[in-house]
């Protein structure tokens, strides 16, 4: 986290964003941490500032077009005309309302105070125990590109974090990234690149009001993404189909075929707690995030299962993504001997409760007993409803070559269970009805 952001972060709780309604004599502004020595104005609650701001802050050359009778912004990708006396800016094709017109003042051009963050993102705040505007824009600096043979990573440097949006495009297959409240900077628009995983990167000011970049990864193949902050970095990290999947989350995993003979009898068992990363899932009344809970739920069936002398393969780490086929696709390759999705419900009715077990509505008799087991040993432990087994055509459950159940633990829309949900004890009974729902299972396999 950098000075900045820290910054950002202790002043935007302490402050209310600003509607002036003090004299401009007594009012101070501030931009990025640097104290302007400029006057503003005040008109009608809304703040003038002088344009020579946009040089001496933001280093722009300002062309003041007194034949048009406007001021202009001309940069690489990125043009603001600024006709005085008119309450729009123009920014590349974009027409901004304004709340107050741009004037000349005593033959200096005035624009409004809030054009700035819709211009260079970031936050306007007012303090007004030092009657004081704190302006900080945020730009992207830097980005980075990592590729290796399995792995590819986009690493976008900020001047703060910026809220953002992953979205997944097929038709072609591309990677989406919209950043809120942002300046492009001087990034590059388009990246190319070696094509094994991502074939090429684009940047656009995508939206000047608010301000939002957007970064498209074109997709070559790929079997999972993630995206990851640190700092005021966020890594977009793509993983290619054929690699080798990461031992952070993988301990066990290995690719060889379970042939020598103190292997023989150890089953391998894939767990895989829904959703995670960027997908919280279903959300609880009270904010119980899916994602979080299962994720609980799956570490405490991996930790019995291992006790029990099982190989175990988690799908994700706490706060990863993996696409649905990412899921299906790590433990056909391993390859596992089940695979169990662990989730938590959600439905509009509150007073819905209770615990069902899904599998495909193709699957084999062999699963549908072992839903059966689970299932069952669920209920011995757990006093809501009991839903009973489910046939449905979930992704993780069609795309998985072996027996496979996806486990809705609880509702998250009924307070009772979202509140069983976060407990540790109905974790652990949920994890312990799993565990001996599959001990059962192969218990009775080869009878
Ligand atoms: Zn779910």
């Amino acid at each position: 986290m950098n000075n900045k952001y820290q910054y950002i972060i202790v002043l935007t709780m302490a402050m209310i964003l600003i509607s002036i309604p003090v004299a401009a004599e007594s009012v101070d502004l501030v931009i990025n941490g640097q104290q302007v020595n400029q006057d503003l104005m005040v008109i009608d609650g809304r703040t003038l500032v002088p344009a020579e701001i946009l040089s001496t802050y933001f280093g722009e050359t300002v062309i003041w077009d007194r034949y048009k009778d406007e001021l202009r912004i001309n940069r690489n990708k990125f043009k603001v005309r600024l006709p005085l006396n008119e309450r729009v800016a123009i920014v590349n094709t974009e027409v901004i309302p304004l709340s107050i017109k741009a004037k000349l003042v005593n033959d200096k051009a005035m624009i409004p105070l809030r054009l700035l963050p819709k211009i260079y993102g970031g936050k306007l705040a007012w303090q007004a125990s030092d009657k004081t505007i704190y302006y900080s824009s945020n730009q992207i600096e830097d980005i980075d590109i990592n590729e290796s043979k399995n792995k590819f990573q986009v690493i976008i440097k900020t001047d703060s974090l910026p809220d953002s949006e992953l979205q997944l495009y097929h038709q072609p297959q591309r990677l989406v990234l919209d950043l809120k409240n942002i300046n492009i900077g001087d990034a590059k628009d388009i990246i190319p690149l070696n094509k094994n995983i991502v074939k090429k990167i684009r940047v656009s000011q995508y939206q000047v009001n608010p301000a939002s970049v957007r970064i498209v990864a074109d997709i070559n193949q790929m079997s999972s993404y993630y995206l990851k902050k640190e700092d005021s970095k966020l890594i977009l990290e793509v993983k290619s189909k054929n690699r080798i999947v990461t031992s952070s989350i993988t301990s066990d995993y290995n690719l060889k075929r379970p042939d020598s003979n103190s292997n023989l009898n150890q089953k391998r068992i894939v767990i895989d707690p829904g959703h995670g990363g960027q997908d919280p899932g279903a959300i609880g009344i009270s904010g119980v995030e899916e994602s979080k809970v299962v994720y609980q739920i799956a570490k405490k069936v991996n930790k019995l299962l291992k006790q029990e002398n099982f190989k175990t393969l988690m799908t994700r780490g706490q706060n990863e993504f993996i696409s649905l086929s990412g899921r299906a696709e790590m433990a056909n390759r391993w390859p596992a001997d089940l695979f169990i999705s662990i989730h938590a419900n959600s439905n509009n009715l509150s007073t819905i409760g209770g615990t069902a077990t899904y599998a495909h509505w193709s699957a084999s008799k062999k699963n549908w007993a072992l839903a059966w087991y689970v299932q069952s040993e669920i209920m011995k432990r757990i006093q809501i409803e009991d839903n009973g087994l489910k046939a449905a055509n979930f992704a993780v459950l069609r795309e998985t070559e072996m027996p496979a159940l996806l486990i809705e633990t609880a509702f998250l829309s009924n307070l009772h269970e979202e509140y069983l949900l976060n407990t540790h004890d109905f974790q652990q009974q949920v994890a312990e009805g799993i565990v001996a729902g599959i001990k059962e299972y192969f218990n009775n396999e080869n009878n």
